[in-house]
């Protein structure tokens, strides 16, 4: 049996690969479709309903992410790990790769979404006013860099997730977040795919999280 092999093993990596096995693979799932929960409503324009869930995304990540984040520290995770053996690196504005201990680069990510949401030029709240051309570019951003959050909470923290009784709703948040992705070409599927050992530049590099999302696809979960 693959999930009793993947409890017994001593190798931590595969340890943490559980969210790969039943029960945790599709653990409280919504029954019924995400096809049906991502579609656009009638009425409202796409980048709107665009705007609206990644403001519901972020802020569900964040909150979950707020959970477990005294078991994210600078002594548990020295780097922001994404997969067996992959890291994310942080861009500066000088283009220079940084190599930063996960919760550190979690809140550079958390703070800038924050900040562009916050943005009223980049996210109008008054209606009439238009998107900025830029909104799908810098999108596609913070659909990466929440993947990398997602990525790093399934590597590193899932036993604290199984322990606190959360997988169902991270499962949930995380089907979500893909099938939208998906749904409006967000998601770059590259993204997820292995390939890229160790380190890869932050916004480029494949993470291990791919694995859960063919299972999905296999289960026809994000249908
Ligand atoms: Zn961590």
């Amino acid at each position: 049996m693959q999930h009793s092999q993947a409890v017994g093993s001593q190798d931590p990596a595969k340890m943490n690969r559980l969210y790969l096995y039943r029960p945790f693979v599709n653990a409280a799932l919504v029954n019924g479709n995400f096809k049906t929960i991502v579609m656009l409503p009638k009425f409202v324009s796409v980048n709107e309903w665009v705007a609206i869930n990644i403001f519901d995304f972020f802020t569900n990540i964040n909150s979950f992410y707020g959970v477990i984040n005294e078991f994210c520290t600078s002594q548990t995770c020295t780097s922001m790990s994404v997969g067996p053996g992959r890291d994310c690196l942080w861009i500066d504005q000088n283009r220079k790769q940084l190599r930063l201990p996960a919760p550190h680069y979690i809140d550079l990510v958390m703070s800038w979404v924050q900040g562009l949401v916050d943005d009223e030029a980049i996210f109008p709240t008054k209606s009439g006013r238009d998107f900025p051309q830029n909104f799908p570019s810098q999108i596609k951003l913070v659909y990466r860099l929440l993947l990398h959050v997602f990525a790093h909470i399934y590597h590193a923290h899932f036993q604290i997730v199984l322990h606190l009784k959360s997988e169902g709703h991270l499962n949930s948040l995380f089907a979500h977040y893909l099938a939208f992705g998906r749904e409006f070409g967000l998601l770059d599927t590259k993204d997820l795919k292995g390939g890229v050992p160790s380190s890869s530049a932050a916004g480029t590099g494949p993470v291990a999280i791919g694995d859960l999302y063919e299972k999905w696809k296999e289960l026809e979960i994000l249908e």
